[in-house]
């Protein structure tokens, strides 16, 4: 009997998922809320909207989000037929027309037979539209800004604190651009133990030590360093415990200081005395290729990030594998409540898609909607499929929503995600390596998976 699949959500993860679910012949209701309803940031009527920049990020396979689009191209993607149709001049970027893109995938879907679109909302996810009797799986594709009532819902089948509305990311840069000359390894008061040896560094994060000098001329760069202008519907108060760094230090001198960046329980290996403040940077992943900035979460634009950020010892040659932000994002704690399907652990009917899931971005939100319509064909004609590779940008990134940590974090996808590679290499012939290796693991996968 020929299989229905709801989508809830006609924007980058919805359309993509939708489309290809189609075009594998499976019938597909798509409940968008548009034109009834907007978003907050959402200004048209169009389907697949580009709330914000039109820039899809670099076009460059040296870069994860590059490598991520050449894969999603090769699995037929939707997303990126239009945004190679409606390209502009960019540079090494691929950006698009964004009205063009919107039109063109949403008069694709309204050429698909098999997508009946249907313009309203869904409040709650046991809508009886969306039960058994109405079709076989739901696809909940409704984004970092989804309805109110229906993320009230999602929360309540999974537990209020497995998800979350708002959110506040650290910067996170690669650990072998650090200053290992100044950086020391050390947990806080580890230097209180009775075995302690200074002259040999262990712990779990990774310290920058300010002297008062230091720590002044990066708390005066930060207080006057520019920020993203907020949207009205973001002058959101901020919680006590996820204040942007640069709100923060508003408040006085010392209080970054006697806050996330106080010095108690360190002792600088270099002068054998505590310093007057201290960074800390926290893995990443067990091999500690990237870290984050432990409470760094910033507004500040990203080439401010760079520059102020660079002022703390240690730091001066940062790269960043990726940049801080907070905005209003509806999402899920997915390594708790997601399967590797994208399937709800405790409602196996019901998946997600998109930004909801965990993962941060344009593409990478498409991409995710690509890789649950993959999913959902296997399951209805009864094939096995298996996950892509870690080593790949899809891999990495489906991996990153399966990675437990004390707190998840949505993220974009970079090299970051990806196992490290064996050998050790020169800086710059990295990316190159990454990306050659995760070339030929999507290309093993792909003929694993889809060559019969
Ligand atoms: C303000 C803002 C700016 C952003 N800027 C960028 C950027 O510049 N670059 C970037 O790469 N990423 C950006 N993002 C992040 C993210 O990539 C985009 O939000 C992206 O559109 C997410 O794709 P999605 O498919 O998950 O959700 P969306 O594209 O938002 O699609 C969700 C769809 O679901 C519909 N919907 C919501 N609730 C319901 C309901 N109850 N019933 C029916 N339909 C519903 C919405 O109308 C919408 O069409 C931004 C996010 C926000 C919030």
């Amino acid at each position: 009997m020929e299989k229905t699949i709801a989508v809830i959500g006609g924007g980058l993860a919805g359309c993509e998922c939708a489309l290809k679910l189609a075009q594998a012949g499976l019938r597909v209701v798509l409940y968008e809320q548009k034109p009834q309803f907007r978003s907050e940031a959402h200004v048209s009527d169009g389907l697949a909207e580009l709330v914000c920049s039109n820039s899809l990020r670099s076009a460059e396979l040296t870069s994860g989000v590059g490598l991520l689009k050449q894969e999603m191209r090769e699995l037929g993607s939707f997303f990126m037929e239009a945004a190679d149709h409606c390209r502009i001049p960019a540079d090494k970027a691929l950006a698009v027309d964004r009205e063009a893109f919107s039109s063109y995938l949403t008069e694709k879907v309204a050429a698909e037979e098999r997508i009946e679109r249907v313009c309203q909302r869904i409040d709650s996810l046991e809508d009886e539209r969306l039960s058994d009797a109405h079709c076989d799986y739901v696809a909940l594709c409704a984004g970092p800004l989804a309805s109110e009532a229906l993320s009230s819902s999602l929360a309540q089948i999974l537990g209020k604190s497995h998800c979350y509305f708002y959110d506040a990311i650290a910067p996170i840069v690669w650990t072998e651009s650090l200053d290992q000359s100044i950086v020391f390894r050390a947990s806080r008061y580890a230097c209180e133990a009775e075995d302690f040896d200074p002259a040999k560094p262990s712990g779990d994060y990774l310290n920058c030590p300010m002297q008062k000098e230091e720590y002044l001329r990066f708390y005066q760069a930060l207080c006057q360093a520019e920020t993203m202008p907020a949207r009205a519907f973001e002058q959101l108060k901020h919680f006590e415990g996820c204040m942007p760094i640069e709100a923060l230090a508003q408040r006085g001198e010392r209080t970054l200081a006697f806050g996330p960046l106080k010095p108690v329980g360190f002792v600088d290996p270099r002068t054998g005395r505590r310093p007057y403040a201290v960074l800390q940077l926290r893995a990443e992943n067990a091999d500690f290729a990237t870290c984050n900035l432990v409470g760094c979460q910033t507004r500040m634009l990203q080439a401010e990030q760079q520059r102020v950020f660079r002022l703390i010892p240690g730091m001066a040659n940062a790269e960043f594998a990726r940049f801080g932000s907070m905005h209003r994002n509806t999402y899920v704690n997915a390594p708790c409540v997601l399967n590797a399907d994208l399937s709800l652990k405790n409602q196996a009917r019901i998946f997600l898609a998109g930004q909801i899931t965990g993962v941060e971005g344009y593409v990478e939100s498409a991409a995710c909607g690509l890789w649950l319509a993959c999913v959902l064909i296997a399951r209805c004609r009864g094939q096995t499929l298996t996950e892509p590779p870690r080593e790949s940008a899809l891999g990495a990134l489906l991996g990153h929503l399966q990675t437990e940590c004390k707190t998840f974090q949505p993220s974009n996808v970079h090299f970051g995600l990806m196992p490290a590679p064996e050998e050790k290499m020169r800086k710059k012939d990295r990316k190159q390596a990454y990306a050659e290796r995760a070339r030929k693991a999507f290309a093993h996968w792909l003929r694993d998976n889809f060559s019969k």
